[in-house]
């Protein structure tokens, strides 16, 4: 499995305490991705600028030309760049950074099953992305590996897969993280580079699955609100119009910035850099709109504005 990174302790991938695993390679390109890193799936080398003290070893290191030296720092040249990390390892600061490597799904395992002591009784691990079913085979092992440990499972997905893939990970899924982005296909198109139709019909497919006795899997859907991009009611009322009684949360999940930094390591301008997170009272009225329309067991995730002011 091709894979960017773990994250320990986190509790807003699912129920309880969990361990998320992070995999390289989406299929969609939305404008706000907080995880630009794990959008491609080719492995990369990044450069983190407040570690580098423009030593210039890197350059030196590297055969291929694929550092470039500027004034005061150092420029990675991906044209150039064939992955050898030969100057991750030579450098002295830890300025360069690897970005994802292929690991056996027993390797995967083994890292995942050292944290089955916090989890408890509610937590567990999530699969996340990137899009985790574009590796279905490998994630439907590795969490085969988790259930078969006692360990409850989450996959966290754009639902912008085939149906092929929802069904290898099926056994062993205790809940599904699905993420309706934006109701109207057009606007889908336009933020995330794709159409929501397969998204809906495969959202479909869950809640169909979801009436028949045998299966008892948890469904929560996911809803990134971004700052003009899909945080405007009419959206909201039109999501909870196609989720009705079918899940059993809606998240709203509040846009955040801490990614800035990321872009600026892989040379990529972000529009979202100058947008300020999303105040409590924003967040609250969506609530409401989407409980007025219906919604149950809807509220919202991540930091609000003024809770980061009082930080
Ligand atoms: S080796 Fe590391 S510290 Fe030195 S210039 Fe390269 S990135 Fe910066
Ligand atoms: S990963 Fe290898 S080829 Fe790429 S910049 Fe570093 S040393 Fe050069």
């Amino acid at each position: 499995m091709r894979i960017l990174s773990y994250q320990r302790m986190s509790t807003e991938d699912g129920p309880g305490l969990r361990t998320t695993l992070f995999v390289k390679g989406c299929p969609l390109r939305c404008a706000w991705c907080h995880n630009p890193e794990s959008i491609s799936r080719e492995l990369s080398a990044e450069w983190i600028g407040v570690r580098c003290m423009g030593c210039h070893t890197c350059v030196d290191t590297c055969a291929n030309g694929g550092i470039v030296a500027e004034q005061e720092s150092v420029r990675i040249d991906n044209d150039k760049c064939i992955r050898c990390f030969s100057c991750v390892s030579a450098c002295p600061t830890g300025a360069l950074e690897r970005k994802g490597e292929d690991a056996s799904i027993s390797e995967i395992f083994a890292e995942l099953i050292k944290d089955h002591a916090y989890f408890g009784a509610d937590g567990g691990v999530t699969l996340s992305g990137g899009e985790i079913l574009l590796q279905s085979e490998e994630a439907a092992e590795l969490l085969r590996l988790l259930k078969e440990s006692g360990v409850s499972t989450a996959v966290d997905t754009s639902g912008y897969c085939n149906r092929a893939d929802i069904d290898r990970v099926l056994p062993y899924t205790d809940i599904f993280l699905f993420d309706l982005k934006l109701a109207d296909s057009a606007r889908h198109e336009e933020w995330t580079g794709v159409k929501n139709g397969r998204i809906l019909e495969n959202f479909e497919y869950l809640t169909e699955l979801r009436r028949e006795a045998s299966s008892k899997f948890g469904l929560w859907v996911r809803t990134p609100i971004i700052p003009g991009a899909t945080d405007d009611e009419e959206n909201i009322r039109s999501i909870a119009d196609i989720i009705g009684d079918k899940a059993d949360r809606w998240e709203l999940c509040a846009f955040n910035n801490l990614c800035r930094d990321k872009y600026e390591r892989i040379y990529k301008d972000w529009n979202f850099k100058s947008s300020e997170l999303m105040t409590r009272e924003r967040m609250e009225a969506l609530v409401a709109a989407a409980s007025a329309a219906g919604a149950k067991n809807v509220r919202y995730t991540g930091r609000t504005r003024m809770e980061e002011e009082r930080a």
